[in-house]
């Protein structure tokens, strides 16, 4: 993404005539830039948000591509998918579309399906405070009422304009509309400008709309890291001293936003802008501590890198394994604790992982098809080094093997003390069966435990007969 925004930013051609920063009077003013003005040709964009938005023109509303897609579009670059932001009402877009659905707690949103491919269609979001509209009276009467489940203010939930639509969005550069209906680029926000400085500047005044969402200061380090933009210097400000209020969010928020941050190629740049900022503790405060105290990061940074590269080369990811290693000083700092307060290994790890996991849901939930696999991961640390006789290869059947396997490999490379135990199970795995017998006869600690066992049994034998 990085490489395209540089080799294609010049197509890019910013109109001169440049409307005054949105500042927190958010007074909008419409720059408009034609179709021969921007690089955005009709061919980059699917044909399904094609689609959605002539269906809404054909029927008398205006429709137009706004988000992600037009930015990435922009910069030269392939979007992942495409929202669509319209004046039809939830119902009426509803009525336009026969595979479409209506979802969402926080405000309406209608999912149109064409194929594999999901179209996100919102109606124009408006705020209490902005100036009244005649569009705005009209849909007033669908007002939504329901909010804070998800910590948002209520004012999110009015219908509006276009134009209090562009200032409703989190940043410059993603309150760009696109529509084909004139093949032209709407920018109230001078989200064009901040486009070519490559910044990343939040609408309005920052605090208040951090104080609105405060996931809002997640995204500014997550579009930051993603395309290498800087953020503006009032955009980056308050969030330090307001990170901590993304204790607000609900835990099942929190989660979708850990997968977004980690999840989408650029982990170890994000992990560390949300360090800088203040944004990892209040997410995962009890590995913050520890990296603060007992620990260093490494074994974090090196398991984003992993996963960063694992998103290149088009592998996949699941979320068990970062959240296992996210989770690691906490959980091996507790193990190490609880065995000297006396408690057996296995129970200690059980004991550990149940705690650390249930601190943790109060910050972001953990699903239980990515918690139980990361349990497991964790169980199979202290597995790994009993590999005599059989159970080496009892352990590689394990279906949870190889994930297991891959942490060990990295506490290793993080520095872990694991007395080559690693390099031990990459030999076992490209053995003949000859060479991995010899192998596990001579773990350590192994034959001597077999032969005075079988020892024993010999006599019991002897002395029954
Ligand atoms: P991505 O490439 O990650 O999909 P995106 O910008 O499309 O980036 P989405 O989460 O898909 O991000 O959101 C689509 C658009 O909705 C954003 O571009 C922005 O205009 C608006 N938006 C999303 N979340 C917020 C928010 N918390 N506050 C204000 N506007 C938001
Ligand atoms: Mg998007």
């Amino acid at each position: 993404m990085r490489e395209l925004i540089s080799k294609t930013f010049h197509r890019l051609k910013v109109n001169s005539v440049i409307s005054d920063r949105v500042g927190p009077d958010l007074k909008p003013s419409l720059n408009k830039l034609p179709r021969e003005q921007h690089g955005i040709s009709r061919q980059h964009i699917s044909n399904a948000a094609l689609r959605v938005m002539s269906q809404l023109h054909d029927h008398g509303h205006q429709a137009f591509l706004v988000g992600g897609g037009v930015r990435d579009l922009l910069l030269g670059g392939h979007p992942k998918d495409f929202d669509v932001a319209t004046d039809a009402t939830p119902e009426q877009i509803k009525a336009l579309f026969r595979n479409s659905r209506i979802i969402g707690r926080r405000f309406k949103i209608v999912h149109v399906r064409f194929g594999r491919e999901t179209i996100e269609v919102t109606t124009f979001r408006g705020s209490h405070d902005t100036v009244e509209s005649s569009q705005k009276e009209v849909h007033r009467k669908n007002q939504q009422s329901a909010r804070t489940s998800e910590g948002m203010l209520l004012r999110d939930n009015v219908y509006g304009t276009l134009e209090e639509d562009a200032v409703r969005r989190d940043f410059t550069i993603n309150a760009l509309y696109y529509t084909s209906e004139d093949y032209a680029v709407y920018d109230y926000t001078n989200g064009l400008q901040d486009l070519s400085d490559r910044v990343i500047r939040i609408i309005g005044d920052p605090e208040t709309r951090y104080r609105e969402d405060p996931v809002r200061m997640l995204r500014a380090v997550r579009f930051a890291a993603k395309l290498d933009f800087d953020i503006a210097d009032d955009t980056a400000e308050p969030i330090y001293r307001l990170a901590s209020s993304l204790r607000d969010i609900p835990a099942a928020r929190m989660f979708e936003e850990v997968l977004k941050l980690f999840m989408a190629g650029y982990a170890v740049e994000t992990y560390q802008l949300m360090r800088e900022f203040g944004l990892f503790q209040p997410l995962f405060p009890e590995t913050e501590h520890h990296l603060n105290t007992d620990s260093d990061s490494s074994l974090i940074n090196n398991a984003l890198h992993n996963t960063d590269l694992r998103i290149q080369a088009d592998k996949p990811v699941t979320p068990a394994f970062i959240f296992a290693a996210l989770l690691w000083p906490a959980v091996s700092h507790r193990v190490q604790q609880l065995k000297y307060e006396g408690v057996g290994e296995i129970a200690a790890v059980h004991q550990a992982a149940q705690e650390v996991i249930y601190r943790q849901q109060q910050f972001t939930a953990i699903p239980k098809r990515f918690g139980i696999p990361m349990r497991e991961i964790w169980e199979l640390q202290f597995r790994l080094p009993y590999r005599g006789g059989h159970r080496a290869a009892q352990l590689m059947e394990g279906r949870r093997f190889r994930a297991a396997y891959d942490f060990l490999l990295l506490r290793e490379q993080s520095g872990e003390q694991t007395d080559g135990l690693g390099q031990w199970w990459t030999d076992y795995q490209v053995a003949d069966e000859q060479q991995r017998e010899v192998m596990c006869q001579s773990v350590p600690g192994h034959k001597k435990r077999r032969r005075r066992r079988s020892t024993r049994r010999n006599q019991q034998h002897r002395d029954v007969h």
